[in-house]
């Protein structure tokens, strides 16, 4: 069963096409984030699954009951929905219990007591409880606000960027709490986020959009391995680039021929490679380009190494390799690289051109 499904949802603000028949389903206890760059749409859809925004066109259900179609609209107190926005607004003039109480009227007071203390413990803020939002640290603050999300016990919670108020360090440990705590108590998520390793962090499954539309819909290491069209894959992870022109089949690039087989001649084509997909290799039946290393620098567990191939079939060509640090080469000496076939992507010129 969906806890949340979105079918044909269009909607613009005048002239403007801001979300564009998208489909989306999320299952229960999944966690759903929706990733793309600033103004794809991401935050409208958030606020049409919350009933903060009245539906133009299409149908929103929630374990498969109707939220709202052409003819219902349920406001945002009907859809058991929790909210965390980038700000918490949390009510400044309430301590952390009266805030979490908020959404809990439908209990009598020891029951809300009760859940008001228990839903505390879970995000570690129990020795908080008559706390003003103003004394607590942002991280603080995220976590009440993600207590009064789900002290209701919604089937679903709607995140609208919640950590990008936070330091590094702090957003990486409430990264993590935050996913355990919803894991926990089996709420469906729908996180709105333009950074794709928070995406690949917390989801289960991300939605790429662009201009108003989902691109591509599936797990991280999918979109990573098997990106749909160019935009995804230089969205979701970084990429080499370099022309090419098909041929018979083929498409010949500084690194030899690639099978492109479902192409036609002389379609111009744009070769994608990971970072992680240069490797060092040897020079064996004549596959393989030498090239000099430029510059390594060391990002923890692994070093990205900027290479120059000067045999290249016209410019010279610049290229990023992401190496395990013991297979490093030192700046200045010539090395072999080779594509790793897994990691390397092609696609039509003219498509990715009409996706970005
Ligand atoms: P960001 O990451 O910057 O928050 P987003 O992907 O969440 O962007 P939206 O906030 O959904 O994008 O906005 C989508 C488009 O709709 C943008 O062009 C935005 O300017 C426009 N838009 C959003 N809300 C309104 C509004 N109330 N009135 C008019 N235009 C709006």
């Amino acid at each position: 069963m969906s806890a949340l499904c979105l079918e044909n949802v269009s909607h613009n603000f005048g002239a403007l096409s801001a979300v564009n028949n998208v489909n989306l389903s999320i299952d229960a206890g999944e966690f759903v984030c929706l990733l793309g760059p600033s103004g794809c749409g991401k935050t409208t859809i958030l606020r049409l699954a919350a009933g903060l925004e009245r539906l133009q066109s299409g149908k929103i259900t929630m374990d498969e009951a109707i939220v709202a179609n052409d003819k219902a609209d349920l406001p945002p107190e009907k859809r058991s929905v929790g909210l965390v926005f980038q700000d918490y607004a949390l009510f400044p003039h309430l301590d952390v219990s009266k805030n979490i109480e908020f959404g809990l009227k439908h209990l009598s007071a020891p029951e809300r007591k009760e859940r008001v203390r228990e839903t505390l413990a879970q995000v570690g803020m129990a020795d908080y409880l008559h706390s003003y939002p103003h004394t607590l640290s942002g991280g603080q603050q995220q976590r009440v606000a993600l207590a009064r999300a789900i002290a209701p016990r919604p089937k679903l919670v709607l995140l609208d960027e919640p950590f990008s108020g936070l330091d590094v360090r702090l957003r990486n440990q409430v990264r993590e709490e935050t996913l355990r705590v919803l894991k926990e108590n089996n709420i469906a998520t729908l996180m709105v986020t333009h950074d794709p390793e928070e995406a690949m962090f917390m989801g289960d499954r991300v939605a790429i959009m662009n201009k108003g539309q989902i691109v591509q819909f599936a797990p991280p290491n999918e979109l990573y391995t098997n990106p749909a069209n160019a935009f995804v894959a230089h969205f979701f992870g970084e990429v080499n680039e370099f022309k090419g022109v098909c041929n018979d089949g083929h498409v010949v690039t500084p690194f030899g021929a690639l099978e492109v087989p479902n192409m036609s001649h002389g379609t111009v084509v744009d070769v994608l490679v990971r970072h992680e997909g240069i490797v060092i290799g040897e020079k064996v039946n004549g596959t393989g380009v030498e090239a000099s290393v430029l510059k390594s620098r060391m990002l923890g567990k692994s070093n990205l190494v900027d290479f120059k191939i000067s045999n290249s079939l016209s410019n010279d060509l610049y290229v990023k390799a992401r190496l395990d640090n013991h297979a490093v080469p030192l700046a200045g000496n010539d090395c072999v690289l080779e594509l790793d076939k897994r990691l390397t992507f092609v696609f039509s010129s003219q498509q990715s051109k009409q996706n970005t």
